[in-house]
């Protein structure tokens, strides 16, 4: 029995140690060109550039779509920079442009003290100078000699900013029509369409996941603002008074309970003070110690690897939130819609950092048919559901035009939803929307009734059938059927094991989403059973 446990433990951190090559190759894959930097090898990194070498540098999320769509733009930059590799009018003698220039990438999710450092409020970010001004012990970090370059998809008009900037003339060779991506020119119709599985309501545990990962952001050293106090409260008091999942709703509940202890109102604490809160919160188990998350994503499960997921899960959250959102007995008239836009445009506001998501969807906040529009909890139902096919309409579009390559999952085209067959009630019979029915359908659809409860780790219940691709190991843990306390033995060398991939595994692993996260976190569970 020992040993069977030990050979477990080992395959499973083969199985790690197996996924770091190329989990650390897709962290790069958004530029594989640009020079990956993080939290440890940054200052040394940026030491060993020379005097006059100047620096590109992106700050990103591997979730964002924002990012992923502008990664294709900065591999050329990169590859031009770097490597030389489409300069049009080389300098003879010289394998790059000159004075040297030279694009890194940071990823925000895994290196979130770096981007608290460099201020950055929106990804993706892109900040050009001279390198030795990035050095994180320079005085003058917020000099004016470290600039914002616009992260637009024109890789011409960048490097024309930057020639601005050096009194150069490198040109980069305009892309190549077989190279960009192809424009259809069907309206949308796509082959080999995944059809979503048409289950009658949310997927509950991919809005569990989705809200420990919102909860990661919120309390991440990249966007936890002293500044940020309200929206941070509003949320979570969102959360308390509405969440589907009876373990988040407690988790958010607790911390409420708390929180004037843990975050003093009108405290205006000093860069130790306010660590030691962002500590504090971030330990916080926002969907409770059971909490083991989908091994892979249900719902918002992607056709490949880093689609989908964590944006998808965070409008089932939304949705779900003014779906179940409450009229505080405080409250004459029920305004519980205006209260959910409030709170979760502040979020957006505060806590989205994709750039673009959150200029368009502030945009449609203070739009005539916006904020203005919505009091009761059934406005902010529809208001929710009409913003939400607003930016499929928009993304829809731009899928058409080949823009959206980086993020959009061709198998999973955007559509005007939900779709007649998952509510045949919804449209009229001219095609128009039925608001009445379509109200009625949401609320049924984000309340949760019926659907199956998210697994548990550590108490044993299970969750119901899945409605998306299975889950990996989602049937019953041989740990449970023993039942059987590990050894002291299966412990050490458990963790032994895990220690020594654990260092050099952490960033490749860090990446929400990533098979590597996944399988972090199924070795974690794994380490508690035993
Ligand atoms: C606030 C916000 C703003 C965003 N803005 C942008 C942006 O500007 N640019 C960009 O590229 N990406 C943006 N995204 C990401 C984008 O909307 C998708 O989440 C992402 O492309 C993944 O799409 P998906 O296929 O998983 O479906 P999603 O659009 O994420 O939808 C998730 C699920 O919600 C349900 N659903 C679909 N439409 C509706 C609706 N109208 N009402 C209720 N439920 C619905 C469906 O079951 C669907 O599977 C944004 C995400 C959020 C949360």
């Amino acid at each position: 029995m020992m040993r069977r446990r030990i050979a477990l433990v080992a395959a499973l951190v083969a199985v790690l140690v197996a996924s770091l090559a190329p989990e650390c190759a897709a962290a790069s894959a958004i530029a594989p060109s640009a020079i990956h930097l993080s939290e440890s090898d940054f200052d040394d990194r940026i030491a060993m550039t020379r005097a006059d070498e100047h620096c590109l540098l992106e700050f990103f999320a591997p979730w964002c779509p924002h990012c992923q769509n502008f990664g294709p733009t900065y591999e050329r930059i990169a590859a031009f920079y770097n490597k030389g590799e489409n300069w049009a009018n080389p300098t003879e003698g010289h394998e790059r442009p000159q004075p040297h220039v030279t694009a890194m990438s940071v990823d925000c999710v895994a290196n979130g003290h770096l981007c608290e450092h460099f201020d950055v409020r929106g990804y993706p970010t892109v900040l050009f100078g001279r390198c030795g001004q990035f050095a994180r012990e320079h005085k003058s970090r917020h000099s004016e000699k470290i600039e914002k370059i616009a992260a637009n998809r024109d890789a011409e008009e960048m490097v024309k900013r930057v020639n601005d900037a050096l009194n150069a003339e490198h040109e980069l060779l305009p892309q190549a029509d077989d190279q960009k991506p192809p424009i259809e020119d069907n309206e949308g119709e796509k082959k080999d369409v995944k059809v979503e599985d048409e289950a009658p309501h949310a997927d509950l545990e991919d809005i569990e996941h989705a809200t420990v990962l919102a909860y990661e952001q919120m309390t991440s050293a990249a966007l936890l603002r002293p500044t940020n106090r309200d929206p941070f409260v509003s949320f979570v008091r969102l959360m308390a008074d509405a969440h589907p999942v009876a373990v988040c709703k407690d988790g958010a509940k607790a911390l409420m309970d708390k929180i004037d202890k843990t975050w003093p109102e009108r405290s205006k604490p000093d860069k130790d003070a306010f660590d030691k809160i962002r500590t504090r919160l971030s330990v916080h188990k926002v969907c409770g110690d059971g909490h083991v998350g989908p091994l892979v994503w249900r719902q918002c499960e992607g056709s490949v690897e880093g689609k989908r997921g964590y944006t998808c899960g965070l409008w089932l959250l939304f949705h779900s939130l003014a779906a179940r959102s409450v009229v505080p007995s405080s409250q004459k008239n029920d305004y519980a819609g205006a209260t959910w836009l409030a709170t979760v445009s502040r979020w957006v506001e505060h806590f989205f950092p994709c750039e673009d998501c959150r200029v368009h969807f502030i945009t449609m906040v203070n739009a005539k048919d916006g904020v203005g529009t919505v009091a009761t909890k059934t406005d902010g139902v529809l208001w929710s559901w009409r913003a939400h096919n607003e930016v499929n309409k928009r993304l829809a579009e731009q899928e058409r035009r080949g823009e959206a390559v980086g993020s959009g999952d061709p198998k999973f085209p955007k559509t005007q939803w939900p779709t007649p067959a998952l509510c045949p009630g919804c449209r009229k019979e001219d095609g128009e929307w039925d608001e009445d029915a379509t109200a009625k359908f949401l609320v049924t659809y984000f309340h949760g009734l019926g659907a199956p409860r998210p697994r548990r780790g550590s108490d044993g219940r299970k969750g119901g059938k899945g409605y998306g691709t299975p889950r990996v190991g989602a049937g019953k843990r041989g740990d449970e059927a023993s039942g059987q306390p590990g050894s002291a033995v299966e412990t050490v060398v458990a963790f032994a094991l895990f220690g020594g991939v654990g260092l050099f595994g952490y960033r490749a692993t860090a990446v929400p989403g990533s098979a590597g996260f996944r399988l972090r976190r199924q070795l974690a569970r794994h380490l508690r059973v035993i």
